[in-house]
């Protein structure tokens, strides 16, 4: 555990440049809004440690793979979402030498990432070979005007003599990915003028999109313009002023940014990019301003939560929503929420499993229902992908990838492109979930069919029939705990597979006559699936009462996690590969991942014994992890527990937990806080008859709890004190829910 910023409510706050942990000062003051974000980088260059990172939504590159023994099948190339034209960039002279925080004396230094208005405001004083000058940044990417990109920087002298000051602010394509396999640079600029660059992705081998982004700058300055200089890959302008003792000089940057997924013809990007500039150039820093913190006030508004007591948890608990709600809004059903979100490099900005998993449970819950439904219509717009990859394994129907931008996958480890196909099983899950949350059933009876449709013919080639035991098996996968490669009849996904068998067969029985010929499923189709649904073989151990992760695994060695020496944890940084696949080990919830996605279909004895075996052995070193366990633990009631998984869910990055917070956030982590607080604390379940029901408890530590949550065009509120528990409807119809069994009307 590592925490370098203080602990406050709506804020992420330090006062210390923290050279050593820079890059994670980077990730924990990401920005973003939905269409583009970046990380904490500063504006002006820095010669010490740094990644940069500026990205923009749904702009990547197909890096060719790189694997040491090719084999059939694999992924030809591997995406990645590529760094941006960097157009934050500004350096500043002081007497004509350069401002570099790595080596200048600072004073005052203060790092605050807002939430509350998604601002990042830096100050400091240098004393520079005699002269101090105090130096205030703000910037904020636009929740109002997407394309907008704020800053703002003042500087004041406040040394006794005068201090000429240049500022040198540029447009930069000569940027790169530092996890780029062959080390290239992946923009060719087009056009290139004073006040703006056009630039294109490179071609690529394999057929996917090129990409174009354009970009156009503004100033807002009293500071005389000095020079203007036009290069290959870079434009910049160069303002100069010299301050007396206590002047102080403001200069704004504003840059529009448009990229060819909006305007498909360059001519078109330009005319758009021109007119938003046109008009944001118009508007005052406060009034953008304004705009800006009105998004995110009705945001926090609708969505918030609570927690009077614990400024520890009420920072994780917000930090998480941020992160959320700076990388998807949801209005654009092209893109898709990466697990790194706009922080960093790693994998890829690419979507995931943990959407459909881990993130759709949590937007049904604090927006309107389009939000999820969007990332719903993007697995449906990606299904011909879909269909490559189940051919490329030789299969029928429909594989969604384990990662992608476009449908096809582009993950380059075998274990996970082959094995870890739970996957499908998840996205009909998603589809279910949604359905039975929103009460909307039009996607499930038109698109969520298709998909169901091609996912259970790939169940149904995928598994095949063991004659010695009569029932359906599927061998060689990786299920959500990936400690364990090419095993046989995970639980999961058997469970899963069968599961979307006979849910898609219930939809058959539901979609117009229409819909079904549109499906042509054949007699002989429904006949199989039936079957297997009817013999599936699902691993259970009599003697102990559980599900089993999959054959053999009982035949480890079987110790808890606390028998580990605590210098060994996290194992996947301590242990040989070899060494964690052969232990009994567990990354993240595999068979109490099943348990939680069904937690009403199953006893509280199935519950308690499977979690009960399953937990001791689990470390938790994927951040997707500890969420769901605590929500588990709170249903059996075991509240230390579960508050002690929601700590370290709630405040992961912020406190690093898994080592790894430098590389970028774990975005998709971040819904672990609100999936531990509503389904845990509050247990709040949504049944599939549509009714809503909570056993709210309060952590012993807390005084109390309350946040909103969106339900059937309703916004309730539920506040839990130490007196009981509160709900009050904020907006829509009435509604009868239940709390502890109990019916409550909420009007
Ligand atoms: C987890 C996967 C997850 C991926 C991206 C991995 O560490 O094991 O389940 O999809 O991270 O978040």
């Amino acid at each position: 555990m590592q925490r370098i910023f203080e602990v406050s409510p709506w804020n992420v706050l330090t006062h210390k440049l923290d050279k050593k942990n820079k890059r994670l000062q980077e990730s924990l003051t990401s920005l973003g809004n939905g269409y583009m974000g970046m990380r904490g980088n500063f504006e002006e260059d820095y010669s010490g440690d740094s990644l940069p990172g500026i990205y923009l939504a749904g702009i990547w590159y197909p890096d060719k793979t790189r694997v040491g023994w090719w084999k059939n099948g694999y992924p030809k190339y591997f995406g990645k979402v590529i760094n941006a034209v960097n157009f934050i960039k500004m350096n500043f002279l002081i007497n004509d030498s350069k401002l570099d925080l790595n080596k200048d004396t600072i004073s005052d230094f203060t790092l605050d990432l807002n939430m509350k208005n998604a601002t990042l405001t830096r100050s400091f004083v240098v004393d520079k070979d005699g002269s101090k000058v105090k130096f205030n940044f703000e910037r904020f990417l636009s929740g109002a005007q997407k394309e907008l990109s704020v800053q703002k920087v003042t500087f004041e002298n406040l040394s006794a003599q005068p201090v000429e000051i240049k500022v040198i602010s540029s447009l930069d394509a000569n940027v790169k990915n530092e996890d780029a396999n062959y080390d290239e640079h992946f923009w060719k600029v087009l056009e290139i003028t004073d006040d703006s660059i056009i630039a294109e992705t490179k071609p690529n081998d394999f057929g996917t999109p090129r990409f174009t982004s354009g970009m156009q700058v503004h100033y807002v300055t009293a500071l005389p313009e000095i020079e203007r200089k036009v290069d290959k890959l870079e434009t910049s302008r160069t303002f100069a002023t010299t301050l007396k003792s206590q002047e102080t000089g403001t200069i704004e940057k504003r840059v529009v940014v448009v990229t060819s997924r909006d305007y498909k013809v360059v001519d078109d990007l330009r005319d758009a990019m021109e007119g938003i500039n046109a008009k944001a150039s118009q508007v005052s820093y406060t009034d953008l301003l304004t705009a800006h913190e009105q998004v995110w006030n009705q945001r926090w508004n609708q969505s918030d939560i609570k927690i009077d007591g614990d400024d520890e948890a009420q920072q994780g608990m917000r930090f998480n929503l941020f992160g959320l709600f700076t990388t998807y809004s949801g209005e654009d059903s092209r893109l898709n929420i990466g697990p790194k979100g706009f922080t960093g490099e790693k994998y890829g900005g690419a979507t995931y499993w943990d959407t459909e998993a881990f993130c759709i449970p949590v937007y049904l819950g604090v927006s309107s229902p389009e939000v999820s439904r969007n990332l719903l219509m993007y697995r449906y717009n990606q299904l011909s992908g879909a269909y490559v990859n189940a051919k490329e394994q030789g299969l029928k129907g429909a594989l969604f990838p384990m990662v992608t931008f476009n449908g096809i996958e582009c993950h380059n480890e075998w274990e996970i492109t082959f094995e870890e196909i739970h996957r499908n099983g998840d996205i009909a899950f998603a589809i279910y979930n949604y359905t039975r949350y929103t009460g909307d059933k039009s996607f499930v009876l038109n698109e969520g069919s298709k998909i169901l449709t091609e996912i259970s013919r790939f169940w149904a080639d995928r598994v095949h029939f063991s004659k010695r035991n009569g029932e359906y098996m599927i061998h060689g996968v990786t299920g959500p705990d990936e400690y364990e490669n090419n095993v046989d009849n995970n639980w999961y996904t058997n469970f899963l597979a069968k599961w979307t068998l006979k849910y898609t067969l219930q939809i058959l029985g539901e979609v117009s006559k229409e819909q079904y010929e549109e499906l042509n499923v054949s007699d002989a189709e429904i006949k199989q699936w039936q079957d297997i649904v009817d013999k599936m073989y699902l691993p259970y151990d009599e003697d102990l009462g559980i599900f089993v992760q999959h054959d053999g695994f009982l035949d480890k060695d079987i110790e808890p996690v606390s028998s580990i020496p605590k210098d060994q944890l996290p194992i996947n940084q301590h242990w040989s590969w070899d060494k964690i696949l052969r232990s009994p080990y567990i990354k993240q919830g595999d068979v109490l991942q099943g348990i939680w996605d069904f937690i009403d279909d199953f006893s509280e004895r199935e519950k308690k014994r499977n979690f009960d075996f399953y937990e001791p052995l689990t470390v938790h070193e994927s951040s997707l992890s500890p969420a769901i366990h605590s929500v588990l633990a709170a249903d059996l009631h075991y509240e230390e527990k579960a508050v002690a998984l929601y700590e370290r869910t709630a405040r992961l990055d912020l406190d690093n937990y898994n080592n790894d917070t430098a590389d970028g956030l774990h975005i998709t982590s971040m819904t672990g806080g609100w999936l531990a607080m509503v389904q845990g604390f509050a247990g709040m379940r949504v049944h599939d008859d549509g009714s809503l029901s909570y056993k709210p408890f309060l952590p012993k530590k807390w005084n109390s709890y309350s946040f909103r949550q969106v339900f059937r065009d309703r916004v309730i509120e539920i506040s839990v004190e130490k007196d009981g528990s509160h709900f009050k409807l904020i907006s829509g119809k009435p509604l009868q829910i239940k709390v502890y069994d109990e019916p409550l009307m909420l009007k």
